[in-house]
């Protein structure tokens, strides 16, 4: 696996993912990650460390902790394992939104045969981040699933494994922020530069145009109230309306997950 794709969707020049490389890291347990990912749509990129590289599906709706729901993993290219640390903003181009380090942690295949389970689409694995826990597995569904459409077997499916770390916990929602910066996406945007798309937003109608909007607008205060106190680094002070919808449950300002 060479990153080929990833380059090629990729201007390094313009966007502030890392280039990356194929690593070769003997010994050590293997990382995942998954990102939070706002560009035209919202998605959580869930990510495995495997022969150097992270195997890498897009899952629309996010990881769920209830093992009755199952959700669309879209298998997408391969990307360096550096790209496991990127958190920011991208401007333009492939994938141009903010990108939020949602999780991370280890994890460990539950056969020996991790290129042998890729191939039969069924790989089982534990994972110890600060999220996400416990037993899972990913299933490959051939297209078969209704909503994978035209997908081919690009799509699988990620579920939740019953065991301790299963539960009815929303966790998508009970633990909204990077675990990286304890962050919201606000956060994230008011760091760099709110009105980077002033004129193509890359997200522009429906529920991620109406998100995106509001994450803009909220960067922007932010970033002014930063600059009119240099001295005040802490934001969370401004947190208390954030939440998107009226309809959301109110969650916790300490809900980061963050251990
Ligand atoms: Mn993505």
């Amino acid at each position: 696996m060479a990153l080929e794709d990833y380059k090629k969707k990729r201007d390094f020049s313009k966007t502030p993912e890392p280039e990356g490389k194929v690593e070769t890291r003997k010994g050590k347990e293997r990382f995942f990650c998954v990102q939070k990912h706002l560009a035209s749509h919202l998605h959580y990129d869930f990510r495995l460390e495997h022969n150097g590289v992270l195997l890498s599906w897009a899952v629309p709706k996010g990881p769920s902790l209830d093992p009755k729901v199952k959700r669309l993993a879209m298998k997408v290219e391969d990307h360096p394992v550096a790209y496991g640390e990127f958190e920011g903003v991208i401007p333009e181009g492939y994938g141009a939104g903010i990108v939020m380090l949602w999780d991370v942690g280890t994890w460990t295949p539950e056969g020996s045969d991790i290129d042998a389970a890729l191939k039969k689409g069924d790989l089982k694995f534990t994972l110890n981040g600060f999220k996400l826990k416990g037993s899972w597995v990913l299933v490959r569904t051939g297209g078969r699933y209704a909503g994978a459409r035209g997908g081919g077997d690009r799509s699988w499916l990620l579920i939740k494994h019953r065991d301790d770390w299963a539960g009815d916990v929303d966790i998508t929602e009970f633990a909204p922020r990077s675990v990286k910066s304890e962050g919201d996406f606000e956060d994230i945007l008011g760091e760099d530069t709110p009105a980077v798309w002033q004129s193509n937003r890359p997200a522009k109608g429906g529920d991620a145009g109406a998100m995106l909007a509001q994450i803009i607008e909220r960067a922007a205060k932010l970033k002014a109230t930063r600059a009119a106190r240099p001295d005040t680094k802490d934001t969370k002070d401004t947190k208390d309306t954030k939440d998107t919808k009226g309809t959301k449950p109110k969650r916790s300002k300490r809900a980061s997950g963050k251990k």
